[in-house]
């Protein structure tokens, strides 16, 4: 459904970096890929290509067969809206709504017509396991409770890719375990995941593990099923 043919990515400087060399990566349907590499390594960088929030400067990167490179920026940030959910690690929710109203608010974006977004939201909350904290604004949750309501937020508008950055990297290790348990969760049902992480115990979670050092990406030999 992603797939990277010879995707690189220099920033322009001067002097120009080279944060990404080019790289091949094919993500399929219901895979659970980690991205794991140290600062600076080209994570982020990895990550804005394969959100469609930046393009890259050498190669084609597809979304669903789409080259999205070859797409004007209104017709880019409409496929993101519709295919791509994000989760990042700062939760980015606003804080004067609820829990509800911030879910319902993600899919403003989306497109998702006004009456259906209200039973959505419910909906993906009680996936979530928050269906009794609707009510509740962001600042009268934990931090594991914020993160689940922002994977809500995420999930309610049916993205064809879940991308995850550093999301338990605010969490407790207590904590991460529920969010990462409910990652794995959504991936047992069928849910596309890429996960960038620094923290090697998280990014054994996936089933696929890409490695990303001074820009360059690797991925390492399949691990036993979970
Ligand atoms: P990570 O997310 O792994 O910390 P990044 O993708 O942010 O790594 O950065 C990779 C490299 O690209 C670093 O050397 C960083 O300084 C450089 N870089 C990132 N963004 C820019 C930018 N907008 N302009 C110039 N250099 C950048």
């Amino acid at each position: 459904m992603l797939e990277f043919r010879g995707v690189g990515r220099t920033y322009p400087g001067p002097p120009p970096v080279t944060a990404l060399r080019p790289a091949d990566l094919s993500v399929r349907r219901g895979d659970f890929v980690t991205v794991s590499g140290p600062s600076g390594s080209g994570k982020s960088t990895f990550l804005n290509i394969a959100g469609l929030l930046d393009t890259p400067t050498e190669g084609t990167c597809l979304l669903d067969g789409i080259d999205v490179g070859g797409l004007a920026d209104a017709d880019r940030t409409a496929v993101r809206g519709r295919r791509i959910g994000f989760v990042f690690q700062s939760f980015h929710l606003l804080p004067h709504r609820t829990a509800q109203e911030n879910v319902e608010l993600g899919m403003v974006y989306a497109g998702v017509p006004g009456r259906e977004r209200a039973e959505r939201a419910s909906a993906a909350l009680r996936d979530v396991g928050l269906g009794h904290r609707r009510a509740a604004l962001p600042g009268r949750l934990s931090g594991g409770e914020r993160q689940r309501v922002a994977i809500a937020r995420a999930l309610a508008v049916r993205p064809a890719l879940l991308l995850c950055d550093e999301p338990t990297g605010n969490l407790d290790s207590a904590t991460a375990e529920t969010v990462l348990t409910l990652l794995d969760e959504l991936n047992d049902q069928g849910m596309t995941l890429v996960m960038i992480t620094h923290d090697q115990t998280v990014a054994a979670r996936g089933s696929r593990r890409v490695t990303i050092r001074d820009g360059v990406l690797n991925e390492s030999a399949p691990t036993a099923a979970r």
